[in-house]
Protein backbone atom coordinates (compact mmCIF):
# COMPACT_ATOMS: atom_id res chain seq x y z
CA UNK A 1 0.00 0.00 0.00
CA UNK A 2 3.19 2.72 0.99
CA UNK A 3 4.52 1.75 -2.26
CA UNK A 4 0.96 2.58 -4.55
CA UNK A 5 0.99 5.82 -2.39
CA UNK A 6 4.29 7.13 -3.21
CA UNK A 7 3.54 6.40 -6.93
CA UNK A 8 0.62 8.09 -6.52
CA UNK A 9 2.87 11.29 -4.85
CA UNK A 10 5.25 11.07 -7.92
CA UNK A 11 2.48 11.29 -10.40
CA UNK A 12 1.14 14.30 -8.42
CA UNK A 13 4.81 16.01 -8.33
CA UNK A 14 5.31 15.06 -12.19
CA UNK A 15 2.20 17.06 -13.13
CA UNK A 16 3.67 20.11 -10.91
CA UNK A 17 6.13 20.47 -12.68
CA UNK A 18 6.54 23.72 -14.10
CA UNK A 19 7.18 22.27 -17.33
CA UNK A 20 3.46 20.59 -17.00
CA UNK A 21 1.72 23.32 -15.79
CA UNK A 22 3.29 25.94 -18.38
CA UNK A 23 2.52 23.84 -21.35
CA UNK A 24 -0.78 25.38 -22.84
CA UNK A 25 -1.56 21.82 -24.66
CA UNK A 26 -1.90 20.24 -21.60
CA UNK A 27 -4.71 22.72 -20.33
CA UNK A 28 -8.11 21.37 -20.87
CA UNK A 29 -10.41 23.90 -20.10
CA UNK A 30 -12.62 25.26 -22.44
CA UNK A 31 -14.54 28.57 -22.55
CA UNK A 32 -17.94 27.35 -23.40
CA UNK A 33 -20.02 31.02 -22.84
CA UNK A 34 -18.96 34.37 -22.72
CA UNK A 35 -20.34 38.18 -22.98
CA UNK A 36 -19.40 41.40 -22.22
CA UNK A 37 -20.13 40.80 -18.42
CA UNK A 38 -19.28 37.10 -17.57
CA UNK A 39 -17.16 34.17 -18.81
CA UNK A 40 -18.01 30.10 -18.16
CA UNK A 41 -15.05 28.14 -18.66
CA UNK A 42 -15.22 24.22 -18.32
CA UNK A 43 -12.12 23.06 -16.45
CA UNK A 44 -12.52 19.06 -17.19
CA UNK A 45 -12.50 17.83 -21.26
CA UNK A 46 -15.94 17.37 -22.24
CA UNK A 47 -17.05 14.28 -23.91
CA UNK A 48 -14.85 11.93 -22.27
CA UNK A 49 -15.45 12.38 -18.99
CA UNK A 50 -18.79 12.47 -16.95
CA UNK A 51 -16.53 14.83 -13.57
CA UNK A 52 -17.77 18.46 -12.82
CA UNK A 53 -15.81 21.63 -12.18
CA UNK A 54 -16.80 24.81 -13.63
CA UNK A 55 -15.62 28.35 -13.52
CA UNK A 56 -17.90 31.36 -13.53
CA UNK A 57 -16.01 34.85 -14.42
CA UNK A 58 -17.22 38.23 -13.24
CA UNK A 59 -15.43 40.13 -16.31
CA UNK A 60 -15.94 43.38 -14.09
CA UNK A 61 -14.21 42.75 -11.56
CA UNK A 62 -12.05 39.28 -12.82
CA UNK A 63 -13.41 37.20 -9.43
CA UNK A 64 -14.35 34.04 -10.15
CA UNK A 65 -16.30 31.06 -8.73
CA UNK A 66 -15.60 27.34 -8.94
CA UNK A 67 -18.82 24.88 -9.12
CA UNK A 68 -17.69 21.50 -7.91
CA UNK A 69 -14.02 19.78 -8.06
CA UNK A 70 -15.11 16.21 -8.81
CA UNK A 71 -13.39 14.05 -10.15
CA UNK A 72 -13.77 10.78 -12.28
CA UNK A 73 -12.32 6.93 -11.52
CA UNK A 74 -12.25 4.60 -14.16
CA UNK A 75 -15.61 2.65 -14.55
CA UNK A 76 -17.19 4.66 -11.73
CA UNK A 77 -20.09 7.48 -12.61
CA UNK A 78 -22.18 9.12 -10.13
CA UNK A 79 -20.93 7.51 -7.44
CA UNK A 80 -19.41 8.24 -4.06
CA UNK A 81 -17.61 5.07 -3.96
CA UNK A 82 -14.09 5.36 -4.44
CA UNK A 83 -14.53 7.73 -1.14
CA UNK A 84 -15.68 4.48 0.61
CA UNK A 85 -14.08 1.59 -1.08
CA UNK A 86 -10.41 2.00 -0.26
CA UNK A 87 -10.17 -1.39 -2.51
CA UNK A 88 -11.02 0.30 -5.25
CA UNK A 89 -9.66 3.40 -4.54
CA UNK A 90 -6.25 2.16 -4.29
CA UNK A 91 -6.39 -0.15 -7.17
CA UNK A 92 -7.91 2.81 -9.61
CA UNK A 93 -6.14 6.06 -8.25
CA UNK A 94 -3.19 6.01 -10.30
CA UNK A 95 -5.86 7.17 -13.11
CA UNK A 96 -7.44 9.42 -10.99
CA UNK A 97 -8.45 12.86 -13.43
CA UNK A 98 -7.85 16.09 -12.51
CA UNK A 99 -9.87 19.81 -13.42
CA UNK A 100 -7.42 21.91 -15.61
CA UNK A 101 -4.96 22.96 -12.65
CA UNK A 102 -2.97 25.46 -14.99
CA UNK A 103 -6.07 27.94 -15.32
CA UNK A 104 -6.90 27.23 -11.51
CA UNK A 105 -3.32 27.98 -10.75
CA UNK A 106 -3.82 31.34 -12.49
CA UNK A 107 -6.79 32.19 -11.50
CA UNK A 108 -6.24 30.96 -7.68
CA UNK A 109 -5.77 33.94 -5.89
CA UNK A 110 -9.14 35.48 -7.62
CA UNK A 111 -11.26 32.44 -6.96
CA UNK A 112 -14.03 33.84 -4.31
CA UNK A 113 -14.97 30.52 -3.24
CA UNK A 114 -15.33 26.72 -4.24
CA UNK A 115 -19.68 25.63 -4.73
CA UNK A 116 -20.00 21.71 -4.22
CA UNK A 117 -23.62 20.47 -4.69
CA UNK A 118 -23.34 17.32 -2.95
CA UNK A 119 -20.30 14.77 -2.10
CA UNK A 120 -20.60 12.19 -5.11
CA UNK A 121 -17.10 11.82 -5.78
CA UNK A 122 -17.67 13.50 -9.80
CA UNK A 123 -18.84 16.70 -7.92
CA UNK A 124 -16.24 16.67 -4.91
CA UNK A 125 -13.38 14.11 -5.07
CA UNK A 126 -10.48 16.46 -6.45
CA UNK A 127 -11.12 19.17 -3.63
CA UNK A 128 -8.09 17.35 -1.45
CA UNK A 129 -5.71 17.10 -4.64
CA UNK A 130 -6.76 20.59 -6.32
CA UNK A 131 -5.48 21.99 -3.19
CA UNK A 132 -2.48 19.91 -2.76
CA UNK A 133 -1.28 20.53 -6.22
CA UNK A 134 -1.80 24.22 -5.89
CA UNK A 135 0.65 24.99 -2.98
CA UNK A 136 3.07 22.60 -4.39
CA UNK A 137 3.57 24.50 -7.23
CA UNK A 138 5.88 27.76 -6.60
CA UNK A 139 4.67 30.86 -7.87
CA UNK A 140 4.03 33.40 -4.80
CA UNK A 141 1.97 33.31 -2.23
CA UNK A 142 -1.71 31.64 -1.94
CA UNK A 143 -4.68 32.78 -0.85
CA UNK A 144 -7.09 30.03 -0.29
CA UNK A 145 -10.58 29.96 -0.79
CA UNK A 146 -13.27 28.62 1.21
CA UNK A 147 -15.43 25.57 0.23
CA UNK A 148 -19.06 26.11 0.43
CA UNK A 149 -21.50 23.04 0.73
CA UNK A 150 -24.11 21.34 3.10
CA UNK A 151 -23.27 19.81 6.55
CA UNK A 152 -23.47 16.62 4.64
CA UNK A 153 -20.95 16.98 1.97
CA UNK A 154 -18.88 18.93 4.74
CA UNK A 155 -18.57 15.51 6.91
CA UNK A 156 -17.53 13.32 4.06
CA UNK A 157 -15.14 15.91 2.95
CA UNK A 158 -13.30 16.06 6.32
CA UNK A 159 -13.23 12.66 6.08
CA UNK A 160 -11.78 12.68 2.67
CA UNK A 161 -9.08 15.15 3.61
CA UNK A 162 -8.64 13.09 6.41
CA UNK A 163 -6.99 10.07 4.36
CA UNK A 164 -3.73 9.75 4.67
CA UNK A 165 -2.03 10.11 1.35
CA UNK A 166 -3.54 13.93 2.19
CA UNK A 167 -2.04 14.13 5.47
CA UNK A 168 0.37 17.15 4.28
CA UNK A 169 -2.65 19.01 3.01
CA UNK A 170 -4.18 22.12 4.67
CA UNK A 171 -7.98 21.18 4.57
CA UNK A 172 -9.27 24.28 3.18
CA UNK A 173 -12.32 26.53 5.82
CA UNK A 174 -15.67 24.61 4.91
CA UNK A 175 -19.08 26.82 5.16
CA UNK A 176 -22.07 24.81 5.63
CA UNK A 177 -25.12 26.40 3.73
CA UNK A 178 -28.38 26.54 4.01
CA UNK A 179 -31.35 26.88 2.43
CA UNK A 180 -32.41 30.45 0.88
CA UNK A 181 -29.23 31.94 3.07
CA UNK A 182 -27.65 34.31 0.65
CA UNK A 183 -23.60 34.17 0.87
CA UNK A 184 -21.97 37.04 -0.41
CA UNK A 185 -18.65 36.16 -1.87
CA UNK A 186 -16.39 38.74 -3.54
CA UNK A 187 -18.97 40.11 -6.31
CA UNK A 188 -21.28 36.94 -6.39
CA UNK A 189 -24.28 36.85 -4.60
CA UNK A 190 -25.27 33.38 -4.15
CA UNK A 191 -28.31 31.61 -2.63
CA UNK A 192 -28.49 28.07 -2.25
CA UNK A 193 -31.69 25.61 -2.10
CA UNK A 194 -31.76 22.06 -1.48
CA UNK A 195 -32.90 19.43 -4.34
CA UNK A 196 -33.84 15.84 -4.34
CA UNK A 197 -31.54 13.44 -5.51
CA UNK A 198 -30.10 10.08 -4.68
CA UNK A 199 -27.66 10.86 -1.73
CA UNK A 200 -28.83 13.23 1.47
CA UNK A 201 -27.65 17.22 1.11
CA UNK A 202 -27.65 17.61 -2.31
CA UNK A 203 -28.05 21.61 -3.13
CA UNK A 204 -28.04 23.68 -6.28
CA UNK A 205 -27.62 27.74 -6.48
CA UNK A 206 -28.92 31.10 -7.65
CA UNK A 207 -25.97 32.87 -8.64
CA UNK A 208 -26.06 36.83 -8.87
CA UNK A 209 -23.06 38.39 -10.32
CA UNK A 210 -22.59 41.66 -12.93
CA UNK A 211 -26.41 42.46 -12.93
CA UNK A 212 -26.71 39.00 -14.42
CA UNK A 213 -28.58 36.09 -12.49
CA UNK A 214 -28.16 32.01 -13.25
CA UNK A 215 -29.01 29.10 -11.61
CA UNK A 216 -26.61 26.17 -11.14
CA UNK A 217 -28.99 22.87 -11.22
CA UNK A 218 -26.72 20.06 -9.71
CA UNK A 219 -27.96 16.40 -9.65
CA UNK A 220 -31.65 16.39 -9.06
CA UNK A 221 -34.77 14.56 -9.31
CA UNK A 222 -38.51 15.71 -9.10
CA UNK A 223 -39.65 12.93 -7.08
CA UNK A 224 -37.27 11.68 -3.83
CA UNK A 225 -39.79 9.59 -1.39
CA UNK A 226 -43.60 9.53 -1.98
CA UNK A 227 -44.41 12.70 -0.49
CA UNK A 228 -47.52 13.58 0.56
CA UNK A 229 -47.35 17.10 -1.05
CA UNK A 230 -46.29 15.52 -4.86
CA UNK A 231 -45.83 19.33 -5.73
CA UNK A 232 -43.31 20.85 -3.01
CA UNK A 233 -40.30 20.89 -5.05
CA UNK A 234 -42.35 21.90 -8.06
CA UNK A 235 -43.84 24.69 -6.42
CA UNK A 236 -40.27 25.77 -4.70
CA UNK A 237 -38.72 25.92 -8.30
CA UNK A 238 -41.95 28.02 -9.27
CA UNK A 239 -41.14 30.81 -6.49
CA UNK A 240 -37.27 30.94 -7.39
CA UNK A 241 -38.62 31.47 -11.11
CA UNK A 242 -41.25 34.23 -10.13
CA UNK A 243 -39.43 36.22 -8.84
CA UNK A 244 -36.24 36.94 -10.89
CA UNK A 245 -35.32 36.73 -14.78
CA UNK A 246 -33.34 33.49 -15.31
CA UNK A 247 -30.33 34.60 -17.77
CA UNK A 248 -28.57 31.39 -18.05
CA UNK A 249 -29.54 28.20 -16.26
CA UNK A 250 -26.00 25.48 -16.05
CA UNK A 251 -28.07 22.15 -15.81
CA UNK A 252 -27.54 18.47 -15.65
CA UNK A 253 -28.58 16.25 -18.48
CA UNK A 254 -27.46 12.67 -17.76
CA UNK A 255 -30.81 10.89 -18.40
CA UNK A 256 -31.70 12.60 -21.62
CA UNK A 257 -33.20 10.19 -24.32
CA UNK A 258 -35.16 8.40 -21.10
CA UNK A 259 -38.87 9.61 -21.52
CA UNK A 260 -40.86 10.41 -18.79
CA UNK A 261 -40.28 11.10 -15.32
CA UNK A 262 -37.92 9.37 -12.92
CA UNK A 263 -39.41 7.28 -10.36
CA UNK A 264 -40.35 7.58 -6.52
CA UNK A 265 -38.01 5.46 -4.46
CA UNK A 266 -41.11 3.97 -3.11
CA UNK A 267 -41.60 2.02 -6.06
CA UNK A 268 -38.36 0.62 -5.05
CA UNK A 269 -39.45 0.12 -1.55
CA UNK A 270 -42.48 -1.88 -1.98
CA UNK A 271 -40.07 -4.29 -4.12
CA UNK A 272 -37.74 -4.74 -1.56
CA UNK A 273 -40.22 -5.87 1.12
CA UNK A 274 -41.62 -8.26 -1.56
CA UNK A 275 -38.23 -9.62 -1.94
CA UNK A 276 -37.22 -10.14 1.83
CA UNK A 277 -40.90 -11.58 2.28
CA UNK A 278 -40.68 -14.14 0.02
CA UNK A 279 -37.08 -14.55 1.66
CA UNK A 280 -38.37 -14.89 5.16
CA UNK A 281 -35.61 -16.97 6.86
CA UNK A 282 -33.25 -16.88 3.99
CA UNK A 283 -29.77 -15.08 3.56
CA UNK A 284 -30.15 -12.17 1.49
CA UNK A 285 -27.01 -10.39 0.16
CA UNK A 286 -27.94 -6.53 -0.55
CA UNK A 287 -26.36 -4.58 -2.67
CA UNK A 288 -26.84 -0.59 -3.79
CA UNK A 289 -24.37 2.51 -4.36
CA UNK A 290 -22.54 3.24 -1.22
CA UNK A 291 -24.05 6.77 -1.06
CA UNK A 292 -27.89 5.59 -1.59
CA UNK A 293 -28.02 6.06 2.36
CA UNK A 294 -32.48 6.41 1.56
CA UNK A 295 -32.41 2.95 0.30
CA UNK A 296 -30.34 1.48 2.91
CA UNK A 297 -31.98 3.09 5.81
CA UNK A 298 -35.07 1.46 4.03
CA UNK A 299 -33.43 -1.95 4.26
CA UNK A 300 -32.87 -1.76 7.91
CA UNK A 301 -36.38 -0.43 8.70
CA UNK A 302 -37.96 -3.59 7.00
CA UNK A 303 -35.82 -5.99 8.36
CA UNK A 304 -36.10 -4.41 11.93
CA UNK A 305 -39.95 -4.71 10.89
CA UNK A 306 -39.73 -8.42 9.86
CA UNK A 307 -37.13 -9.61 12.36
CA UNK A 308 -34.55 -9.95 9.87
CA UNK A 309 -31.00 -9.07 11.27
CA UNK A 310 -29.45 -6.69 9.09
CA UNK A 311 -25.45 -7.31 9.26
CA UNK A 312 -22.53 -5.50 7.44
CA UNK A 313 -20.33 -7.95 5.24
CA UNK A 314 -16.89 -6.22 4.28
CA UNK A 315 -15.49 -2.74 5.55
CA UNK A 316 -16.02 -0.67 2.57
CA UNK A 317 -19.31 0.50 3.33
CA UNK A 318 -18.57 1.08 7.16
CA UNK A 319 -18.03 4.91 6.34
CA UNK A 320 -20.86 5.93 4.98
CA UNK A 321 -23.07 3.54 7.33
CA UNK A 322 -20.80 5.26 10.31
CA UNK A 323 -21.53 8.10 8.85
CA UNK A 324 -24.89 7.97 8.06
CA UNK A 325 -25.43 6.95 12.15
CA UNK A 326 -23.63 9.95 13.30
CA UNK A 327 -25.99 12.27 11.10
CA UNK A 328 -28.79 10.32 12.48
CA UNK A 329 -29.78 9.42 8.97
CA UNK A 330 -29.89 5.80 9.50
CA UNK A 331 -31.17 3.58 12.41
CA UNK A 332 -28.42 2.08 14.70
CA UNK A 333 -27.13 -1.27 14.78
CA UNK A 334 -24.19 -3.06 15.80
CA UNK A 335 -21.65 -2.43 12.54
CA UNK A 336 -19.92 -5.64 13.96
CA UNK A 337 -22.23 -7.96 14.95
CA UNK A 338 -22.54 -11.10 12.86
CA UNK A 339 -25.23 -13.05 14.62
CA UNK A 340 -24.92 -17.25 13.19
CA UNK A 341 -28.21 -16.91 11.61
CA UNK A 342 -29.81 -18.01 8.25
CA UNK A 343 -32.48 -15.26 9.11
CA UNK A 344 -29.68 -12.73 7.92
CA UNK A 345 -29.90 -9.42 5.52
CA UNK A 346 -25.99 -8.22 4.38
CA UNK A 347 -25.13 -5.17 3.16
CA UNK A 348 -22.64 -5.79 0.70
CA UNK A 349 -20.43 -3.27 -1.14
CA UNK A 350 -19.74 -3.66 -5.03
CA UNK A 351 -23.40 -3.15 -7.03
CA UNK A 352 -20.39 -2.81 -9.96
CA UNK A 353 -19.05 -6.04 -9.45
CA UNK A 354 -15.76 -3.69 -9.25
CA UNK A 355 -12.79 -5.87 -8.69
CA UNK A 356 -11.85 -6.85 -4.98
CA UNK A 357 -15.20 -5.71 -4.17
CA UNK A 358 -17.17 -8.03 -1.59
CA UNK A 359 -19.91 -8.64 -4.20
CA UNK A 360 -17.76 -9.56 -6.74
CA UNK A 361 -15.64 -11.99 -4.40
CA UNK A 362 -18.79 -13.59 -3.44
CA UNK A 363 -19.48 -14.57 -7.12
CA UNK A 364 -16.14 -15.29 -7.63
CA UNK A 365 -16.41 -17.90 -4.45
CA UNK A 366 -13.17 -16.01 -3.21
CA UNK A 367 -15.02 -14.54 -0.36
CA UNK A 368 -12.74 -16.69 2.53
CA UNK A 369 -14.87 -19.61 4.32
CA UNK A 370 -18.07 -17.40 3.11
CA UNK A 371 -19.59 -19.10 0.66
CA UNK A 372 -23.16 -18.38 -1.44
CA UNK A 373 -25.14 -21.54 -1.99
CA UNK A 374 -28.89 -22.50 -2.79
CA UNK A 375 -31.07 -20.51 -0.98
CA UNK A 376 -29.48 -16.91 -0.98
CA UNK A 377 -30.52 -14.78 -2.37
CA UNK A 378 -29.24 -11.72 -3.89
CA UNK A 379 -30.46 -8.09 -4.80
CA UNK A 380 -28.71 -6.15 -6.73
CA UNK A 381 -30.40 -2.56 -6.21
CA UNK A 382 -28.37 -0.34 -9.31
CA UNK A 383 -28.30 -0.06 -12.70
CA UNK A 384 -25.06 -0.74 -14.49
CA UNK A 385 -22.79 2.00 -14.85
CA UNK A 386 -21.62 2.15 -18.43
CA UNK A 387 -18.46 1.20 -18.84
CA UNK A 388 -19.29 -1.49 -15.89
CA UNK A 389 -21.05 -4.32 -17.64
CA UNK A 390 -18.59 -6.85 -17.96
CA UNK A 391 -18.25 -6.51 -14.44
CA UNK A 392 -21.75 -7.16 -13.39
CA UNK A 393 -22.36 -9.72 -15.59
CA UNK A 394 -19.58 -12.07 -14.79
CA UNK A 395 -20.34 -11.43 -10.92
CA UNK A 396 -23.88 -12.34 -11.67
CA UNK A 397 -23.01 -15.45 -13.74
CA UNK A 398 -20.61 -16.50 -10.77
CA UNK A 399 -23.83 -15.69 -8.45
CA UNK A 400 -25.92 -17.95 -10.35
CA UNK A 401 -23.27 -20.96 -10.46
CA UNK A 402 -23.48 -21.04 -7.30
CA UNK A 403 -26.85 -21.34 -7.06
CA UNK A 404 -28.29 -17.90 -5.96
CA UNK A 405 -31.49 -16.15 -6.48
CA UNK A 406 -30.33 -12.70 -8.58
CA UNK A 407 -32.79 -10.24 -8.16
CA UNK A 408 -32.04 -6.92 -10.48
CA UNK A 409 -33.01 -4.38 -12.73
CA UNK A 410 -33.77 -4.66 -16.37
CA UNK A 411 -30.97 -2.50 -17.85
CA UNK A 412 -28.76 -5.36 -16.86
CA UNK A 413 -29.58 -7.84 -19.73
CA UNK A 414 -28.05 -11.46 -19.05
CA UNK A 415 -28.87 -13.68 -21.83
CA UNK A 416 -29.62 -16.98 -20.82
CA UNK A 417 -31.96 -19.86 -23.12
CA UNK A 418 -35.28 -20.43 -21.13
CA UNK A 419 -34.32 -24.48 -20.26
CA UNK A 420 -31.22 -22.81 -18.77
CA UNK A 421 -31.23 -23.78 -15.01
CA UNK A 422 -30.30 -20.28 -13.78
CA UNK A 423 -33.09 -18.96 -16.14
CA UNK A 424 -35.55 -19.25 -13.44
CA UNK A 425 -33.30 -17.50 -10.54
CA UNK A 426 -32.51 -14.81 -12.62
CA UNK A 427 -35.31 -12.27 -11.08
CA UNK A 428 -35.72 -8.93 -13.79
CA UNK A 429 -37.95 -6.64 -11.12
CA UNK A 430 -37.78 -2.60 -10.04
CA UNK A 431 -34.72 -2.78 -7.43
CA UNK A 432 -33.69 0.58 -8.99
CA UNK A 433 -34.75 4.31 -9.45
CA UNK A 434 -32.29 6.66 -11.15
CA UNK A 435 -30.94 10.00 -9.05
CA UNK A 436 -30.87 11.82 -12.28
CA UNK A 437 -34.50 13.25 -13.79
CA UNK A 438 -35.50 11.86 -17.06
CA UNK A 439 -36.83 14.17 -19.81
CA UNK A 440 -40.17 15.25 -19.10
CA UNK A 441 -38.53 16.22 -16.09
CA UNK A 442 -35.84 18.05 -17.49
CA UNK A 443 -38.39 19.69 -20.08
CA UNK A 444 -40.67 20.66 -16.67
CA UNK A 445 -37.21 22.35 -15.30
CA UNK A 446 -36.21 24.36 -17.98
CA UNK A 447 -40.07 25.56 -18.40
CA UNK A 448 -40.32 26.52 -14.73
CA UNK A 449 -37.01 28.92 -15.05
CA UNK A 450 -37.64 30.01 -19.05
CA UNK A 451 -33.82 30.77 -18.56
CA UNK A 452 -32.56 33.19 -21.63
CA UNK A 453 -29.77 30.43 -22.62
CA UNK A 454 -29.74 26.97 -21.61
CA UNK A 455 -26.06 25.11 -20.21
CA UNK A 456 -25.74 22.12 -19.96
CA UNK A 457 -22.56 20.03 -18.05
CA UNK A 458 -22.13 17.17 -16.63
CA UNK A 459 -22.54 14.85 -19.10
CA UNK A 460 -20.88 13.17 -22.57
CA UNK A 461 -20.87 14.76 -26.12
CA UNK A 462 -23.79 12.59 -27.30
CA UNK A 463 -25.91 13.95 -23.91
CA UNK A 464 -25.64 17.17 -25.12
CA UNK A 465 -26.01 16.96 -28.43
CA UNK A 466 -29.12 15.26 -27.55
CA UNK A 467 -30.49 17.51 -25.02
CA UNK A 468 -29.58 20.51 -27.51
CA UNK A 469 -31.78 18.69 -30.10
CA UNK A 470 -34.90 18.55 -27.27
CA UNK A 471 -34.16 21.98 -26.02
CA UNK A 472 -34.41 23.61 -29.38
CA UNK A 473 -37.24 21.43 -29.48
CA UNK A 474 -39.09 23.06 -26.66
CA UNK A 475 -38.30 26.36 -27.70
CA UNK A 476 -35.48 27.42 -26.07
CA UNK A 477 -32.01 28.52 -26.27
CA UNK A 478 -28.87 26.34 -25.98
CA UNK A 479 -25.71 27.41 -26.38
CA UNK A 480 -23.66 26.50 -29.10
CA UNK A 481 -21.98 22.68 -28.73
CA UNK A 482 -19.56 23.82 -31.20
CA UNK A 483 -17.84 25.99 -27.82
CA UNK A 484 -17.32 22.48 -25.89
CA UNK A 485 -16.13 21.06 -28.97
CA UNK A 486 -13.08 23.27 -29.17
CA UNK A 487 -10.55 24.75 -27.45
CA UNK A 488 -10.80 27.98 -25.95
CA UNK A 489 -8.21 30.40 -27.58
ZN1 LIG B 1 -24.94 12.96 -7.92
Amino acid sequence: MRKFISKAVRTCLDFLSPTTLTDAKEAQSKTIYKDELIEIVQLFTVGGLSANCMAVKDLTTSEVTIWECGSKLPNSEDISLCLFNKEVLQLEKKTIHMPDMKWLADNWNNICGFFISHSHSDHCMALPEVFGRIHLEKKGPRIDPEVFCSEFTKVFLEHHFEREEYENIKMPKINVIEEGKTICAGSFKITPFEVPHSIPGTFSFIIETAGKTLVFMSDFKFRLHKLNDKTAFEEKLKKIAEKRQIDILIMECLNIGRPGMTDYEAKVFENLKKILQQNENKRVFFTCIASNLFRIKKVIELCNEMGKNFVLLGQSLRTIIEIGQKMKLIPDFDLDDQPQSRNNCYLVGGSQGEIGSAMQRLGANEYGKFKIGKGDAVVISQSIIPGNEDHVKKTVMGLLDLGAIVYMPENIVINLAEDDPRHERLIYTDVHVSGHECEDGLKKLVSIFTPSVIIPYHGLMWHYHKFAEKVREWGYRIISLTHYEKRAA
